[in-house]
């Protein structure tokens, strides 16, 4: 079994190749300079490039090295927790409306970005699937569905006779599903928009971490352990690896360590009743229980563990318990994949946008929904710094607001999970 990081995770094993993106080594100046390289910088350097701009990319590993390389792969254009209704309330109705027209356009983004450049990643966009794990989260359920539907978004309800048939599992009550979300390959969507950039004109570094960020006149400069660059503009796009290179940017968000746990392939004939149609589904618990089949029959689900004592060993016997609670056609299996990463969660599981001083912005915490929203949200950066001003945000720029205790927080977030086990066993 594989156990350790991105280097033996099962996306590193069935990714397409990385480009070739080497250690900035120079001097040098450029129109924009993106700062990480997962989705959304990767996606703000290749829209900066398509719009005529010299754009650099500083990625401190390679690309898709963070959360990008390493997730789930659904593709979900709807929010962690809100419905669009919340969202209206929250901002009032042209910013709110103008934040949900953004993200229910977020999954087919990805899709034609995915098409437009050939990027051959396993993509299918053939709907993700969200069903209720108790009745009582049924209504929750129908409210989303009849908001996004009344927005125009292509969804529908299932009910549990359906639900069954499409997940392959009889423990749900019903559901519903969006026809735009899909899946990927991560890591081969990360590398494979990595290469479009580069094509389009901008120049990636890898292995080269920004480690300073400091005011150059009226622009800004980046240093990086062998080179800098000169710049008008910086887009940080760092996500759950956010460190201290910009004051309290990383005490805004809560970095979760999640893990993600492969099966040995299925045989053909119980994969064949595990999500038949090929959709991946995350349930409605607050402790997630996300599903996806690979191309070579792996079922592929996500874990919160409590505590990070033993992990792999705990992680095991619960997945065990979980596969057989959700799929009992699966009878005793094995593990070939463990990895882990990060996700950047916010308080309220609402994405950031930080305009942080003149020529300085940045793009995170998208609570688990990164894929669509942190790719959409790297195009949005690349028009703002290209276009100027007059491109209004999907989201509201708001200050960084550093949590309080932070330090307290990231480790009680594992505690949290406990908490949130319980409220999914109540529901
Ligand atoms: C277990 C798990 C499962 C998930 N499943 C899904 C899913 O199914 N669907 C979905 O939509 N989302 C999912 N997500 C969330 C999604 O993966 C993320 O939201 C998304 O990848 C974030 O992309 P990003 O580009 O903002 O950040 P990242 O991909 O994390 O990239 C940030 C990059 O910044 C680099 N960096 C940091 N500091 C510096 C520096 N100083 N200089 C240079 N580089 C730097 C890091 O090395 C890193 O590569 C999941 C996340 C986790 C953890």
């Amino acid at each position: 079994m594989h156990t350790s990081d991105i280097r033996s995770s099962l996306w590193t094993d069935t990714a397409i190749d990385t480009p070739i993106t080497p250690s900035l080594k120079e001097e040098r100046r450029a129109d924009a300079i993106v700062i990480g390289g997962g989705y959304t910088g990767l996606s703000a350097a290749l829209h900066l490039a398509e719009r005529g701009a010299d754009a650099v990319l500083l990625e401190a590993q390679t690309a898709g090295f963070g959360a990008s390389g390493r997730n789930n792969g659904q593709v979900i254009p709807t929010y962690t927790r809100h419905s669009p209704d919340d969202v209206v309330r929250e901002f009032g109705p042209e910013q709110g409306e103008r934040m949900n027209a953004w993200v229910a356009g977020s999954a087919d983004l990805v899709f034609d970005l995915i098409r437009r450049h050939g990027i051959d990643c396993d993509a299918a966009q053939n709907g993700w699937l969200q069903p209720a794990h108790a009745i009582s989260r049924m209504a929750g359920v129908q409210a989303k569905h009849d908001q996004w539907a009344a927005r125009g978004a292509p969804v529908e309800m299932v009910d549990r006779d359906r639900t069954a048939e499409l997940t392959g599992s009889p423990i749900y009550h019903g559901g519903w599903l969006h026809r735009s979300g899909g899946h990927i390959q991560p890591l081969s969507f990360a590398r494979g928009m990595a290469k479009a950039a580069i094509d389009a004109g901008a120049a990636i570094h890898c292995e080269s971490p920004a480690i300073e960020l400091r005011r150059d006149g009226n622009g800004w400069l980046v240093m990086t352990p062998h080179g800098s660059v000169r710049t008008q503009s910086v887009l940080l796009a760092t996500n759950a690896y956010t460190d201290q290179l910009w004051p309290g940017l990383s005490r805004s968000i809560v970095p979760v360590r999640s893990f993600h746990i492969a099966t040995a392939p299925l045989s053909a004939n119980v994969a064949a009743t595990i999500l038949p149609q090929g959709q991946g589904f995350s349930d409605t618990r607050q402790a997630l229980w996300a599903f996806r089949q690979d191309r070579n029959r792996r079922l592929i689900t996500t874990c919160m563990p409590v505590t990070t004592f033993g992990v792999r060993g705990t992680l095991r016997r619960s997945t065990l318990k979980r596969l057989h609670e959700a799929f009992p056609q699966i009878s005793g299996t094995e593990f070939d994949y463990i990895w882990e990463c990060k996700v950047a969660m916010t308080i309220d599981r609402l994405p950031r946008y930080h305009e942080l001083a003149p020529g300085l912005c940045a793009g995170l915490g998208y609570s688990g929904r990164g894929i669509a929203i942190g790719t959409a949200m790297g195009k949005f950066l690349a028009e703002r710094v290209s276009g100027g001003a007059d491109i209004d945000p999907p989201i509201p720029s708001t200050p960084v607001q550093g949590l309080p205790l932070h330090d307290l927080i990231v480790p009680l977030s594992r505690i949290l999970v406990l908490y949130y086990r319980w409220r999914d066993y109540r529901a």
